[in-house]
């Protein structure tokens, strides 16, 4: 990469990290290659204040800062009956002094036009603020999962408990099951380990119920491919 950067071809180096933030963050900024790091960055991050830190060193020390997955997994329940505000999450990310551009997921217009408004002012609303604490009042533990791995060793199956998740939130958070089959298919699936675990030795760091999740998404596999839209 730095060879095509001296040639020219391009003018920026860049990467992306869905996990290890603070660590592959700092990483970035002392290896002295790369110009710009996007990371996960949202308000349900139990890490969120290391991030933050992260992102100042890099900021600090030149590097441009994209924030993704601001929206935290969109909905707060799997029957997508609570959608997270998605204005406070992006202010939340925004006002951040050391994030200079964030890439919110937008599929329709009127999304496009609620993230454009939050340019007018980042200041969150006392209604906001009360809108990002609503998992707790519906205790919904929502769908992001932070890809903290922590679960892998807990698991006397190892499975891919992550990649799973990532699956699920795919489905049920952002709506798509194309992108959720395209992921599971990367787990070795042949036989559902979950199913014959009477109780399930799991704690996830952000209080899934992993065993209840992935028999659920593992159904996707079955669906017939017309009818992933
Ligand atoms: S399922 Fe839970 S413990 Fe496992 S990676 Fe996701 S957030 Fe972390
Ligand atoms: S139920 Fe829990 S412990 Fe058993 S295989 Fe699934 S994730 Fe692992």
């Amino acid at each position: 990469m730095e060879k095509q950067k001296k040639e020219g071809k391009t003018r920026f180096i860049g990467l992306t990290t869905h996990r290890n933030e603070p660590e592959v963050i700092r990483a970035a900024v002392e290896s002295k290659v790369y110009d710009v790091v996007m990371t996960a960055y949202n308000f349900r991050q139990p890490h969120r204040v290391e991030v933050k830190k992260a992102i100042a060193f890099a900021a600090e020390s030149g590097l441009g800062v994209v924030a993704m997955k601001t929206m935290a997994a969109v909905y707060w329940d799997r029957k997508r009956k609570h959608p997270i505000n998605a204005k406070a999450t992006l202010k939340w990310v925004l006002g951040d002094k050391n994030v200079h551009t964030a890439v919110p997921g937008i599929t329709a217009f009127d999304q496009l036009e609620k993230d454009l408004s939050v340019m007018e002012d980042l200041t969150l609303t006392p209604e906001e603020k009360a809108s990002l604490k609503l998992g707790d009042k519906l205790a919904q533990t929502g769908l992001y999962c932070q890809q903290c791995e922590k679960c892998l060793a807990q698991c006397p199956n190892n499975f891919d408990i992550p990649t799973s998740m990532r699956s699920y939130m795919y489905a049920y958070g952002y709506g798509n099951l194309f992108e959720a089959r395209k992921t599971l298919e990367t787990v070795n699936m042949a036989e559902i380990p979950c199913k014959s675990c009477r109780t399930c030795q799991v704690t996830c760091s952000m209080g899934f119920d992993v065993q209840k999740k992935i028999i659920d998404i593992a159904r996707i596999k079955a669906v017939p491919e017309e009818f992933l839209v």
